[in-house]
């Protein structure tokens, strides 16, 4: 027998399957979806198995055979294997990119394989009584020569297949170490003068009384080692604590159990024309403001695909994975549900991932990678908040969840819902045109009123001499909640709008020296980072560029707005969630429960707490700067406003005590800032649709990004030039294709970047045209040096 192969050889230039000889000992097991390790050139290389034949055009003679199983039963069905193929046209990837990114990350380390014994020995084959000998299991590299009679055992379900991956213990902890906040104390700790790593870390933590730092993160600011954290707390400088970095999952099993809600006359009606649907490739809109009831929606559509004995997969961006949803998803189907999020170690998402492929659960919860969630008989696929770009990978395969469920929903003829208060205008144009169906939710579904939103001028602020990040109403707003025990939701929408450090007389900004782009300052540990490549120092004492001592940090992250915020309202208790405070795993979740508890009266946030913040009293919220993603280079600029402003609004008055939501903006006369004021979509939609119909964005015309980097400026100018001819020549007249250019930041990590835009709107030989330029790419450029990363429909051209 023959098996085609996908191998894993970045460097060649031809993507297609490779014939190999299946040796006849593994001939029994071999099966399409089955990983293998192959030789190739004079390497053994990773491969899978996509098809098995029994002839080849190719001389058996010559043809090699493969090495050895790394599964023995397949990880990938028939269906992912024709998707991956799929997602080979559609995105341009390498299709063993594409194989790879659906098997568990778990998998893809080492591992163990093993054949356990279901009953007792007795019950198998005498013959392979030897194999196992007084063992219940045997690895499946011992039975190489009895595949075959191992075969018949599995069919029979004598002996399962397992797999044995070594398990990260449940719950994770940190070790925390906490300076003691009195200066005092510290002073009269006694160190010998020979014990310099000792002296370095007490000068260090009579810099910082009261910190409270990751010990890992000690050592590496201060320079030091764990023993000597270890003895300076030991003489009374710093307490110690462990703390969980991560909620164990089997928590949630406890949950009572919920019913179905009564649906609302609209609900019931958009559920009507799903249910009617249920088993048919369509694709659904369900378009409701925030708070609306889709959730309901979804709850009670799964609910009834799992009484037709069907699974479902519910999608939703990582960021609103929070406990509050879990929660509800666990009280409707308990035992049923695997829950797929980041906080889940590699073996603890095998585990779910295993759940599923076994049929033990039936829904699949997760962010965008559970869309290869290996159902085999899926009755309906939902992405939450579809608008999201968190649903397209940024790397290869750049796939988008959203297409990968229609094909799906295709396959397994099956209905789609995607759902969002503020839909992607290519979402809403399709619906427009009949492509999807349109479901309309315009009301609160308990008729709450939409939050009141005031639009607040900051240059007028400005004119009147108010300087602070709070607007005079802003400040009455947060005193007067304050004073009713009611809580604030602070938005600080931090992206382009980092802290940097610069020196005030020559106006140096301290930069990334990998990267163009400035460092952003941290004060916790006093260092300064780049948040592109990683790297970080201490903030300098004195400008490297004058010398000055005049040297601080500017800008308006979130631990800025904390400080401002103290003197504004010091008796508040505030709660900062931002990248820093949630770098923990778990630390997310922990935030969101104490402000659930009502310990705190502020959280002062980025982005992330846009979303799943459901907490009946809050009742103000605040967005200190709607202009920052407004000003953005991006053809998405606006919509990423609009979306952002709608989002957070939601966050007030979603229980009986009515909200109210202060936008602050320098450009309050905006269209994505007037009609988000009201949630008016669709006026946005038209309005925004006929900025893109001018300047030739999707969903008018198609977009392809392509970007190079190197680390030779003159080099990569020149590929991303030539490659501009190559395309101009080879694709059609309508075809628009625009630089090359120099990317937004134009070097990361000591590369310089370069990119060309490709607009069409129809352009047949779009696909063949990209695989010849990766073929050029990859036997020539790639071996000097360069990447090229090509993205169909990106979510962004920065
Ligand atoms: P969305 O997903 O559109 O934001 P949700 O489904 O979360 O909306 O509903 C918002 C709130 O209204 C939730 O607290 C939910 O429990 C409640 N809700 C939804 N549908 C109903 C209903 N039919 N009857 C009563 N309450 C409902
Ligand atoms: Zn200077
Ligand atoms: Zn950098």
């Amino acid at each position: 027998m023959i098996a085609e192969i996908i191998v894993d050889v970045a460097a060649h230039p031809i993507d297609r399957p490779f014939d190999y000889l299946i040796p006849e000992k593994l001939e029994a097991l071999a099966e399409p979806g089955m990983r293998v390790k192959v030789p190739f050139g004079n390497r053994k290389v990773l491969g899978f198995i996509t098809n098995i034949k029994e002839k080849s055009d190719f001389d058996p003679g010559r043809m090699k055979p493969i090495h050895e199983l790394m599964d023995v039963v397949p990880v990938l069905n028939t269906e992912l294997l024709e998707m991956a193929a799929w997602m080979k046209e559609q995105t341009v990837c390498f299709e063993i990119d594409a194989l790879q990114v659906m098997v568990p990350a778990a998998l893809r380390a080492k591992y163990e394989k093993r054949f356990v014994l279901t009953s007792g020995l007795e019950e198998i084959d005498p013959r392979l009584h030897p194999y196992f000998g007084n063992k219940p299991f045997i690895r499946s590299q011992e039975a190489e020569d009895v595949f075959g009679l191992i075969k018949k055992e599995l069919d029979k379900g004598t002996i399962i297949a397992d797999t044995n991956i070594q398990q990260q213990t449940a719950v994770k902890k940190v070790r925390m170490i906490h300076v003691s906040d009195s200066v005092e104390k510290l002073e009269s700790i006694d160190i010998r003068g020979n014990a310099k790593q000792q002296l370095k870390l007490m000068d260090f933590m009579k810099e910082n009384p009261g910190l409270s730092i990751e010990s890992s993160e000690l050592q590496k600011i201060a320079g030091v080692t764990l023993p000597t954290i270890y003895s300076l707390a030991e003489k009374g400088a710093a307490d110690l604590s462990n703390v969980e970095t991560y909620r164990d999952p089997k928590m949630l099993t406890e949950i009572e159990k919920k019913d179905n809600l009564v649906l609302t006359e609209a609900q019931q009606k958009a559920f009507d024309a799903i249910d009617k649907s249920l088993n048919t490739p369509r694709t659904f809109l369900l378009h409701g403001i925030t708070g609306s009831g889709k959730t309901e929606i979804y709850l009670q559509t799964i609910d009834k695909v799992l009484k037709e004995g069907k699974e479902a997969i519910m999608l939703v961006p990582e960021i609103s994975l929070t406990p509050q949803m879990t929660l509800r998803f666990k009280e409707r189907f308990g035992d049923m549900v695997a829950v797929l999020h980041s906080g889940l170690s590699a073996g603890e998402k095998y585990d779910e991932w295993r759940k599923i492929q076994r049929g033990e659960v039936k829904v699949a919860v997760g962010a965008r990678s559970a869309i290869f969630a290996p159902f085999e008989n899926l009755g309906l696929i939902i992405l939450d908040e579809e608008h999201e770009s968190s649903y397209k990978q940024d790397d290869s395969p750049r796939y988008h969840a959203r297409d990968l469920a229609i094909w799906r929903g295709e396959y397994h003829s099956c209905p789609v819902i995607l759902g969002s208060a503020t839909p992607s205008l290519e979402s809403y144009a399709r619906a427009q045109k009949g492509v999807y169906e349109l479901l309309v939710l315009e009301k609160r579904a308990r008729n709450q009123p939409l939050p009141a939103v005031h639009i607040v001028d900051m240059r007028e602020e400005l004119r009147t001499g108010n300087r602070s990040m709070f607007s005079i109403q802003l400040a009455d707003a947060i005193r007067d909640r304050l004073a009713k025990k009611e809580q604030t939701v602070l938005f600080l929408n931090k992206r382009g709008y980092s802290s940097f450090v610069l020196c005030r007389d020559c106006g140096t900004v301290m930069q990334c020296p990998n990267c163009d782009i400035s460092l952003t300052y941290h004060r916790s540990s006093e260092t300064m980072k780049c948040h592109y490549c990683g790297y970080d120092e201490r903030v300098p004492h004195t400008c490297p560029e004058c010398e000055s001592e005049h040297i601080r940090f500017f800008g308006t992250g979130t631990q800025k707005v904390e400080e401002e915020l103290a003197k504004l309202v010091p008796e508040a208790r505030v709660l900062r969630m931002d990248v820093d405070t949630t770098r923990n795993k778990g630390a997310h979740e922990k935030i969101l429960n104490s402000f659930g508890e009502g310990k705190a009266d502020i959280l002062l946030g980025t982005q992330m707490i846009a979303k799943g913040l459901d907490f009946p009293n809050i009742t103000l919220v605040g967005v200190l700067s709607a202009d920052t993603t407004l000003h953005l280079p991006d053809f998405r600029a606006a919509e990423k406003t609009y979306q952002l402003l709608t989002q957070v609004s939601g966050r007030a008055g979603r229980d009986v005590l009515p909200g109210t939501v202060f936008v602050q903006s320098y450009t309050p006369e905006h269209y994505a800032i007037t009609l988000a004021k009201d949630q008016l979509y669709e006026p946005f939609y038209d309005q925004e649709m006929a900025m893109r119909r001018a300047s030739g964005y999707p969903p008018y015309y198609y977009v392809v990004n392509i970007q190079f980097t190197h680390e030779d400026l003159m080099t990569v100018a020149e590929y991303a030039g030539q490659t501009v001819e190559y395309l101009r020549k080879q694709l059609s007249e309508g075809t628009i294709i625009i630089g090359p250019s120099a990317s937004l930041i134009a070097r990361v990590n000591n590369r310089y970047r370069y990119q060309c835009l490709i607009k069409y709107k129809k352009e047949p030989k779009l696909t063949e045209v990209m695989q010849q330029l990766i073929k050029i790419y990859r036997s020539d450029w790639l071996k000097k040096g360069a990447t090229l990363a090509i993205d169909m429909n990106p979510t962004s051209v920065m």
